[in-house]
């Protein structure tokens, strides 16, 4: 589904590169967790997946496809087949869960009808019937990145990319937010989630990718997080 091919980044303004000579393969339906001391490239390498950076050698490829090539309608397309989901939930204040939700499907231009029946499901299957009306800061933490993460996988995408995803949550929350992204995971979404968490790394045995100064130095397929916490 997505190859990494010997990608090195190097921002402008920074010496050492983000990501050095990085190759890794993912095929759909997988679940792996990127993991790694901060300034690892985990974001990096999700920025390059979503191509809001483009690499500065080597390439990703989507189903074969060199995604630095896209063109416009290929990478609406592309953005479109990503659910993302961020650390800081990153919901739009003035709107409602049910607005907040919506809103992807209208970027992308599905129909009212479509919308209509889309959002109350994803809203359902993250846990926040009932809570429609209420604004952001009207939820707990948990709930908001609930929103955050229906607003993912309301456009059905392929895959979805979690950068930090329970980074502001607490344990009991952190735990029921990755069991959600497991369930989506069940019914055949890639998902990728960069994260510090290493109880629920540690835990859910699944796909581990180690970075360090941005180079792959472990590739386990039930693996934990490391002993370095
Ligand atoms: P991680 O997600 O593992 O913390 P990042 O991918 O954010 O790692 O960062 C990798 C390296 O790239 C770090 O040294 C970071 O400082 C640098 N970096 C990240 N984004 C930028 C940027 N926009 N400009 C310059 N340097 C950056
Ligand atoms: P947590 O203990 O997980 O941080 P909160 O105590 O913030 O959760 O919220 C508990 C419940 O109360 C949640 O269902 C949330 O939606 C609701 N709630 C919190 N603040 C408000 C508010 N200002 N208006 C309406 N409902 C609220």
């Amino acid at each position: 589904m997505i190859e990494i091919k010997e990608v090195s980044k190097h921002y402008n303004g920074s010496h050492a590169p983000a990501l050095a000579g990085f190759s890794l393969q993912v095929e759909q339906g997988d679940f792996l967790f990127l993991v790694g001391p901060s300034g690892a490239g985990k974001s990096t390498l999700i920025k390059l997946i979503f191509r809001e950076q483009t690499p500065s050698a080597g390439a990703v490829l989507f189903d074969g496809k060199s995604i630095a090539d896209f063109k416009q309608n290929e990478l609406l397309n592309h953005r479109r087949r990503i659910g993302m989901v961020f650390q800081d939930y990153r919901l739009l204040k003035q709107k409602t869960v049910y607005e907040n939700v919506a809103f992807a499907l209208e970027v992308i231009g599905s129909s009212p009808k479509e919308i209509r029946q889309k959002v109350p499901a994803a809203i359902e299957k993250v846990g926040l019937k009932g809570k429609e009306n209420s604004f952001p800061t009207e939820l707990s933490g948990g709930e908001q990145q609930r929103v955050g993460i229906a607003r993912a996988i309301v456009k059905e995408p392929l895959m979805i990319l979690a950068d930090e995803p329970t980074g502001n949550l607490d344990r009991e929350n952190a735990r029921q937010l990755m069991s959600l992204f497991e369930d989506i995971n069940r019914e055949g979404t890639t998902v990728i989630i960069a994260t510090h968490a290493w109880d629920m790394v540690d835990q859910m045995q699944k796909r581990v990718i180690a970075l360090e100064n941005g180079r792959l130095v472990r590739d386990e397929q039930r693996g934990s997080y490391g002993r370095e916490h």
